[in-house]
């Protein structure tokens, strides 16, 4: 009955979790979750009172299907003058979230057998977007010592002449790593160089806690050129249900991505679109307070592990999560095929916290601790993960 693509794809580790987290919830468990990245904070009152605007306005007809054009000029206009990025509306697509905008680009570049370097870890959806969209995922390996960061030399190993696109997630999700302008340099060159489209997932961009950021295309005319931006509300701006994500790219494949959604979706809900043109262009206060808030949990949680015995965590320079090295305890578990699903039942089952395992992002020794939560609740996680692991 179903497709034979269906066979190779499995549904989502993250909304897997976060689905069952509701569920014990409504049977009266009191979990602690720190399984999904979604921010707990409300979507800024700014941007909710144009929705209802639009809505009263009755913006709610059919629109362009890459998107509203005021959304779009807000669009180019940010990536001016928070990126350094000169793109005009027409190299524009706003699509139904960050995951949506990212299957257009892999199905406007994608011809059956491409293939798409994946760095570890990776995002949970990534290697199950490149089969939906008929190419073949290859994963990068990386060095922990570098906090996963892409070198050349990663690079070198996996490159091949049916390689068309990598994946460069900037900051990390899961690590919260972030590259600085020098190490991003050389592998953005290295791809320009071997002809690799750079799909740039930057959603996390506004959620950085160095002192500046890079965006990729921003290196180079060429590194431009060769580069998707992919962006969204989602993160910065607290929308996740909004499902508003945008792309940046060179106008053919703008033009392409505009119409396979014309065709699949015509376009995202416009009253979402109007929503998130006001919260682009006048809640950055609200986006300030919410980074704020992420540091000092950050910082809070991150000297908490550090007090921790075999812990390890990746250095978090931005989004909101931890990725935590419990490699030393794998033998203390039994476990079938992966330590962390298992180390994660127990700590669900038995503990009553939500994590994610590490082996959705293609490390089975880790776990991902979300700290997009309330403080305390993120400490009290943190205290029962100890208390699992001195167990063991
Ligand atoms: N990319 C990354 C790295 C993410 O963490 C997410 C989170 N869902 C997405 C893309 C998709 O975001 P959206 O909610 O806009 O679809
Ligand atoms: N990106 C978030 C996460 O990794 C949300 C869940 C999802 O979209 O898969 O948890």
């Amino acid at each position: 009955m179903l497709s034979k693509k269906m066979s190779t794809v499995t549904p989502s580790f993250t909304i897997g979790i976060s689905t069952k987290v509701a569920e014990m919830k409504r049977q009266g468990i009191d979990v602690i979750s720190l399984s999904i990245g979604e921010p707990d904070f409300f979507t800024p009152e700014k941007a909710k009172e144009a929705g209802k605007q639009a809505i009263d306005q009755n913006k709610t007809k059919y629109d362009a299907a890459p998107g509203l054009l005021e959304l779009r000029q807000a669009i180019v206009e940010k990536l001016k003058t928070e990126n350094g990025l000169d793109y005009q509306v027409s190299d524009i697509v706003v699509s139904s979230g960050a995951k949506h905008s990212i299957t257009n680009a892999l199905m406007a570049m994608l011809d059956p057998g491409d293939e798409v370097l994946i760095p570890k870890p990776y995002w949970v959806s990534y290697p199950e977007m490149v089969k939906l969209t008929g190419g073949v995922p290859v994963f990068v390996e990386t060095d922990k010592a570098r906090d996963f960061k892409l070198t050349v030399a990663d690079l070198e190993k996996v490159v091949t002449d049916r390689t068309k696109l990598i994946f460069i997630t900037n900051p990390s999700n899961p690590s919260g790593a972030v590259y600085t302008e020098d190490e991003l340099r050389p592998v953005v060159d290295y791809c320009v160089a071997n002809g690799i489209y750079i799909i740039a997932d930057e959603i996390y961009e506004r959620i950085c806690y160095l002192d500046s950021f890079t965006s990729i295309a921003s290196l180079s005319e060429e590194a431009k050129a060769h580069t998707i931006v992919i962006n969204g509300l989602s993160k910065s701006a607290s929308m996740t249900g909004w499902r508003i994500g945008y792309t940046a790219s060179r106008p053919e494949i703008a033009k392409a991505m505009g119409s396979l959604q014309g065709h699949l979706v015509s376009h995202p809900c416009t009253i979402a679109q109007w929503t998130a043109k006001e919260a682009l262009t006048s809640c950055q206060a609200d986006t300030a307070h919410m980074k704020q808030a992420y540091k000092a949990r950050r910082d809070q949680a991150t000297d908490i592990l550090a007090k921790m015995k075999d812990v390890h965590v990746v250095k978090p320079d931005g989004a909101f999560y931890l990725f935590i090295d419990l490699s030393a305890y794998a033998s203390k578990v039994s476990h079938g095929d992966s330590f962390s699903i298992a180390f994660c039942n127990k700590l669900l089952e038995d503990y009553k916290v939500a994590v994610v395992p590490g082996i959705a992002f293609g490390l089975d020794g880790f776990i991902r601790v979300s700290y997009a939560a309330d403080i305390e609740e993120i400490k009290e996680g943190l205290r029962r993960i100890e208390e699992l692991l001195t167990s063991l």
